[in-house]
């Protein structure tokens, strides 16, 4: 399972690890062109169901208006056929929970593997956990769940965000 696919931008070095790669399933987060880029390419190429929140589903299946700065360094959004998450998103190892996640954007989504602990938080967490609630980009939820993972002795290292997030370590390691 492949969780986002990176932009478009990066079409070259992107398509030579996603032909090499066995991706039967994509989960995406949510819709800006930094994380769906490449759908359009998987979807034409690989033989992949590709999941995003239901309220993305529609407007997946058209090209993205992008402001003209953000086609221009990020790469643009094309149309790509995607479904809404299940209650469950199974693999032949992990079974991954879809969590709403509003705030980034309404049609965000974090993935939670509870037996291993990993929580893949897309464009929710950027730096700081803190920081990142204020400014509203995560709800309390995903809160909760940190939380959960560090009281049962799980480290950062099982938290997979959109960035290097070495400063999120320093600032919300305590
Ligand atoms: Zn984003």
């Amino acid at each position: 399972m492949l969780v986002d696919t990176g932009p478009r931008i990066q079409k070259q070095q992107l398509k030579k690890v996603f032909s090499a790669w066995n991706v039967q399933q994509v989960a995406l987060t949510h819709s800006h062109e930094d994380h769906t880029g490449m759908a359009s390419w998987i979807a034409k190429h690989k033989n992949a169901d590709i999941f995003c929140h239901e309220r993305m589903v529609k407007a997946a299946a058209r090209k993205a208006h992008l402001p003209w700065y953000r086609e221009l360094f990020i790469g643009p959004r094309f149309g790509f056929s995607a479904q809404a998450y299940p209650n469950v998103l199974q693999t032949s190892k992990h079974q991954f929970l879809p969590i709403e996640t509003p705030g980034h954007t309404t049609d965000h989504i974090c993935l939670f593997e509870p037996d291993k602990g990993w929580l893949f938080t897309g464009g929710s967490v950027c730096y700081s956990l803190s920081q990142s609630i204020y400014e509203r980009r995560i709800d309390i939820r995903l809160y909760s769940i940190h939380t959960e993972i560090k009281q049962i002795g799980l480290s950062n290292d099982f938290l997979w965000t959109c960035r290097n997030d070495n400063e999120w370590k320093r600032n919300d390691a305590s």
